[in-house]
């Protein structure tokens, strides 16, 4: 049904809205009762002038496309923000819709629907200043903690060496003999703290992603832990894995964390660690699934979170391991999570970007 212009224009007098008619060149025709409360004009002040004048120039020239675009006919209605300037002199942020009603012959305009969404910008400045200032704090936070951690080590590589040295040559009664012990074995806690203190802080992630070859992270990753592989008499199956967007070090560092996990929390059965991958969405899913102890529906978001331990304190450990897989794989785009049940098992899932060459069939 077609609307008579009056009947236009006293739809638009009582819009809380400024609504303006422009022609194809930007001039105002008409504007409504409401720029008086937005811009401070009164609808005949504005009558003439070209609304660009009055747009900031930092904000012209995109106004403008946007326009010409309307004026070119564009099929539906255009949304753009600006800083328009009020009579006062100062700027406000606008929010403005136009369409084209040049081929309406009642109309025979542009029709700019204008409001404010000063609050809006000031709310959305105001995240981005805390974004930018939380991920500042937090790189400042990671410096410490890398340079606190770095020049701890050396201090205490001293003490946990002359700790041994002074117990294997004193001959000390039994009861020395075990304070020495809790010596060593605290200096070698804070050691297993301090290296994945180090490790966590120094995961930038910021080397620009390459092709990395996971067979090859694993077989590394199996070597770093060939010691403990042994001893626990563990059986790894490793399916065919792919070539993936990452850095291969911290690939590594993924890898070894999970099935060390592995190999700390078993159960009573013989360990079984299965890594394998599957291809889902153009992406990638690797799977390190285990036999072990499993963990409570309530911990699998918090394990990931840096110092959480379920763990009892006799096993070796800062609760930083997950926090750096988590770091690790966000850092490649992608999410990392746990499927467990208490007394079956653990799969630790994550995904990344994928590679083309040597993927598995
Ligand atoms: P850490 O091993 O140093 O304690 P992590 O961040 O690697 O730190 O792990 C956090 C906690 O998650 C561990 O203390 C443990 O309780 C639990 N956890 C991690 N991996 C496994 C797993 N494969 N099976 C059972 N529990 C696990």
């Amino acid at each position: 049904m077609a609307t008579s212009f009056q009947g236009f224009r006293s739809l638009v007098e009582n819009s809380p809205d400024a609504i303006s008619l422009i022609d194809a060149h930007g001039e105002i025709l008409y504007g409504s009762a409401s720029n008086i409360k937005l811009f401070g004009y009164r609808p005949e002040e504005l009558i003439g002038r070209n609304c660009l004048e009055l747009i900031h120039p930092d904000d012209r020239d995109h106004s403008s496309r946007v326009l010409n675009e309307v004026a070119a006919a564009a099929p539906g209605p255009l949304q753009w923000d600006a800083r328009v300037l009020h009579k006062n002199g100062n700027y406000s942020w606008i929010e403005s819709t136009a369409s084209n009603l040049l081929s309406e012959t009642e109309v025979n305009a542009i029709v700019v629907h204008q409001r404010d969404i000063n609050l809006r910008k000031a709310v959305e400045e105001d995240r981005q200043r805390n974004l930018v200032e939380l991920a500042r704090s937090n790189l400042r936070l990671e410096e410490f903690a890398y340079t606190a951690a770095h020049d701890l080590r050396e201090p205490l590589r001293a003490i946990r060496v002359y700790a041994e040295l002074l117990s294997s040559r004193l001959n000390m009664d039994p009861q020395a003999s075990h304070m020495f012990d809790f010596i060593i074995d605290g200096a070698k806690r804070m050691s297993t703290v301090i290296d994945d203190l180090l490790s966590f802080a120094s995961t930038g992630v910021h080397n620009p992603p390459q092709s990395a070859d996971l067979e090859h992270a694993m077989t590394q990753a199996a070597k770093n832990l060939s010691v403990d592989i042994k001893a626990s008499d563990a059986d790894i199956t490793v399916g065919r894995l792919p070539s993936v967007m990452g850095n291969e070090i911290h690939l590594v560092r993924l890898l070894q964390n999970l099935i060390s996990n592995a190999l700390k929390y078993r159960s009573e059965r013989t360990i079984r660690v299965d890594v394998s991958a599957e291809s889902r969405d153009g992406g990638w899913v690797i799977s390190v699934a285990d036999n072990g102890i499993g963990i409570a529906a309530e911990y699998q978001e918090q394990i990931f979170k840096p110092f959480v331990r379920l763990a009892k304190s006799d096993v070796a450990g800062a609760g930083l391991g997950l926090a750096v897989c988590r770091k690790i794989v966000e850092g490649m785009g992608g999410t990392i999570w746990v499927e467990s049940e208490v007394g079956v098992g653990s799969t630790f899932r994550f995904t990344t970007p994928g590679q083309a060459p040597s993927q598995p069939s």
